[in-house]
């Protein structure tokens, strides 16, 4: 598989009056697992829908390889897109809720079905495929929800704090094998988070950011051992 890197250069995005991306420029190499990290409000979902296509377009360029894909259409991107709140549509069954895609592309039946069963297995649930939502936990949830955006082969994962919902110990093992997974597909991942561990352990790189501006970017021993500000020593908690 060929890998696609983002680039991301001089992005502003405002609401009404006030601007929440303040000249955001990027640069995501092909098949890094790069991570988001900032408070809440920071501008974290803001970047990532920018890059996804859902909401107001914005300011500047954003490449997905070589195609700026600012103004297309979100399907014409090539994105994968996991959120935070991961609804999987509860009166479709496992494997109808990770084929819908396929089926709206008009996929043939006959290949649809190995397609998910190869999804299913790679988030290690291919015996679930006969359940509904309803009967699954959390975590299992999440996969269903990772499954059905990798079924599609998008071109980069966009991660919205994918893991949030779920309790302490369950986040931890879901990490480990969401690293797993990408390493695994090659594709390239932006992992949005608010939490520094969470970040420090799976990414390659991370963007730091603070009201709408990268604070630093870095990998995470770069970021601990020279933050390149207050605010960034402050969220890593290395200041003393
Ligand atoms: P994060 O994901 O880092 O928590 P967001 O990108 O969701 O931050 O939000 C950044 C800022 O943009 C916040 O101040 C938020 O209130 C504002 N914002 C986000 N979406 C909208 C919207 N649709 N309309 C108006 N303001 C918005
Ligand atoms: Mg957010």
């Amino acid at each position: 598989m060929t890998k696609t890197g983002i680039k991301i250069e001089d992005v502003h995005l405002s609401f009404g009056e006030t601007e929440v991306l303040k000249g955001v420029n990027l640069d995501i190499k092909p098949g890094e697992f790069f991570a988001f990290l900032g408070p809440s409000g920071s501008g974290k979902s803001t970047l990532l829908r920018a890059i996804a296509g859902f909401g107001p377009d914005p300011r500047g360029r954003i490449l997905i390889g070589d195609r700026n894909v600012v103004g297309q259409s979100p399907w014409k991107r090539n994105v994968g897109m996991v959120f935070q709140s991961y609804a999987l549509w509860p009166h479709m069954s496992v494997r109808e809720n990770v084929g819908f895609g396929l089926k709206e592309r008009k996929l043939p039946n006959a290949q649809i079905r190995p397609k998910v069963d190869a999804a299913l297995d790679l988030v290690g649930l291919a015996h679930l495929a006969d359940r509904m939502p309803n009967q699954l936990s959390g975590g299992q949830q999440q996969r269903i929800a990772l499954a059905r955006t990798i079924v599609v082969e998008p071109e980069v994962l966009l991660l919205d704090e994918p893991l949030s919902n779920l309790d302490a110990s369950l986040r931890v093992q879901m990490r480990r094998e969401l690293l797993k997974l990408q390493r695994k597909l090659g594709l390239t991942t932006i992992f949005v988070t608010h939490d520094q561990e969470e970040a420090n352990t799976t990414s390659d790189r991370m963007a730091v950011l603070d009201g709408g501006v990268i604070q630093q970017i870095g990998t995470p021993q770069e970021l601990y051992d020279t933050p390149a500000n207050l605010f960034v020593a402050n969220f890593l908690g290395t200041a003393n």
